[in-house]
Formats: structure tokens, sequence, C-alpha cells
């Protein structure tokens, strides 16, 4: 079992950084490297053994919104979100020498939640092309394709991601029966990704009261394939509610603790937005009750490098 880091988006607003649009997570960058690398120490203190580069607003395209000064510096804030990370890593362990990966984050072009936005056909290739390079160039151990909801985007980012020498984790938002955002099944994006690099398959930022429906079909469409996690965010599936709590900590906890008692294929678990460190530590307290238990988190993340 590996256990990821926790929301970054959202904790960042939750300490008080800037997070307006169309920069969002981005502004941290460059007002507050401090809070952002102090967020990964947290979620490495709580027992995170992956922690996920803050570049969620880093494509050249979003940061155009903010003016063409901003679309160049696109590779610099993406190199920085993984210097940051590394940062933390080296700061936590100078007190404990437990190994941490970084995950470099490509996220989706456009709006997570409105998956007609997404570039049809392999259109955003070339953007996460660009991504990718930076964050394997920056160093980090692997590529956390994440919050993606259409098929055609989905596959275009884990092309761009090929060949660059770093283990493929996909991640997709589900919606109430258990598809894709988008509406096709996870069946689908699995035959579709079958002649592609992928060594991981999750669901994050979904509601846990889908978990019911999504979980199956992912279970059935990796079962020859690429392992499996989730990371749901902790609020209902309205994107105006999904950091609304639904639930504590230990409630959360609690449900992703059961989706692995009833599925123990599945090997990565986590938090989206919403959750803070202390969610995190809740999960580490369930899922790695003992260092045996941890250690084997260990071990797999070492068999992907
Ligand atoms: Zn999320």
């Amino acid at each position: 079992m590996i256990l990821l880091d926790g929301a970054m988006g959202t904790e960042l607003e939750r300490r008080g950084a800037r997070m307006d649009a169309p920069l969002w997570s981005a502004h941290a960058l460059l007002e507050a490297p401090d809070c952002i690398c102090n967020i990964h120490l947290d979620y490495l203190r709580a027992g995170a053994q992956v922690i996920t580069t803050n570049s969620f607003r880093t494509h050249a395209q979003n940061l155009a919104a903010a003016g063409p000064e901003m679309a160049v510096r696109a590779d610099e804030l993406t190199r920085k979100s993984v210097e940051l990370a590394h940062e933390a890593r080296r700061l936590y362990q100078q007190q404990c020498p437990d190994p941490v990966q970084v995950a470099g984050s490509i996220s989706p072009l456009y709006d997570c939640f409105e998956p007609e936005s997404s570039p049809p056909g392999q259109g955003a290739h070339g953007p996460h092309r660009v991504m990718a390079q930076s964050l394997v160039a920056a160093g980090c151990d692997l590529l956390l394709i994440e919050t993606m909801s259409k098929i055609d985007e989905a596959t275009a980012a884990v092309r761009a991601a090929s060949g660059l020498g770093k283990p493929i984790w996909l991640a997709v938002v589900c919606d109430a029966a258990g598809n894709l955002l988008g509406g096709e099944s996870l069946r689908t994006l699995i035959e579709a990704c079958r002649q592609l690099p992928l060594a991981a398959l999750l669901i994050n930022c979904t509601d846990t009261e889908f978990l019911g429906q999504a979980l199956p079909a992912l279970k059935a469409a990796t079962s020859d394939g690429p392992i499996r996690g989730l990371y749901p965010h902790t609020g209902r599936n309205d994107p105006n509610q999904f950091v609304t709590h639904a639930g504590d900590a230990r409630w959360f906890a609690e449900r992703v603790e059961a989706c692995v008692a009833h599925d123990p294929g599945l090997q990565i678990v986590g938090s989206c937005c919403g959750s803070d460190p202390s969610w995190t530590a809740e999960l580490a307290r369930r899922l790695h009750p003992t260092a045996r238990e941890r250690n084997r988190g260990f071990d797999q993340l070492a068999a992907m490098r």
C-alpha cells in the first residue's frame, strides 16, 4: 500500500495563500513558495510516501490568461514546483530516512469539471508534452496525470508523458454511474490505453458516494492491467461543494479503509480537494498500522523506480 499526500490547492487556500483565477494555485509559486514547501513537509510528517508537485496551473496557456509575460514562465514555474517538493523531501529526510517520491502533476488544460472543454482527439498532446518534459527535467520521480474526465485528453497526456523514463500514473474523475465525468466508461479508457505504458490507474477528486459504482468498474477494467488506487475529494459532487466536508477525517478514512478491505488490489491511496495533513495522518494510522506495513509501501515505490 502506497500512501499519497492530500490536497494542495484547497490547503493553500486554507492557509491564506492568494488563490484567485486565472493563476489559482500558481500564485503561491510566485508569492508563497514557503507555504507550498511547508504543506509538502506536513504531508510527509503525516505519513505520505508520495508528494505531488504544485504544477496544477503551470501550463503555458493557463498562465497566458494572466498575460503574455506569464506564459513564457511556464517552464520556470513548473520546475519551481518540483524544486519545492525536493526541498520538502530534503528537510523531511534530515529527520527520517524513509524514501519519498515526488509525483509531477499534469492536470487538464481547462476546467477539470467541464469535460466539454477538454480538447478532442490528440489536441492536448503538445502542451502536456511540454509540461511532462519540464517536470522530468526538474527531477520528479513519476508523472501523475490527474483529474482527467475525457479519454481523448487522458490518452494524449499519457502519450505525452511516455518515453521520458518515468512511471506514468493516470487519475480520472468519475460520475455517479461509475463512468468518467465526460460519460465514457473506464473499460473504454483502459482499452484506449492498452498500448500505452500506464503503471497505475486511479480515481481522484470524486465524491465518495460514487465509489460504490466507480470502484467495481475500476477493478474490472484493471483486472489484467495497471495497478489501481483512489484519492477522492472530501465533499459532494458539485464544484462549489467539493471542498465542503461531507464528513471529517475519520469518516473519510473509514470509507477509504472499507474500499481497500473490499478490494485489496487498491494499492495507492490518498485524498484530494478539501483534505489537509490531518486527513493523511488518519489514513496512515489505519492503512500503515505497523512499520512493516509502511515498508511494504516503500518496497512498491522502490520497485517503480
Ligand atoms: Zn481534487
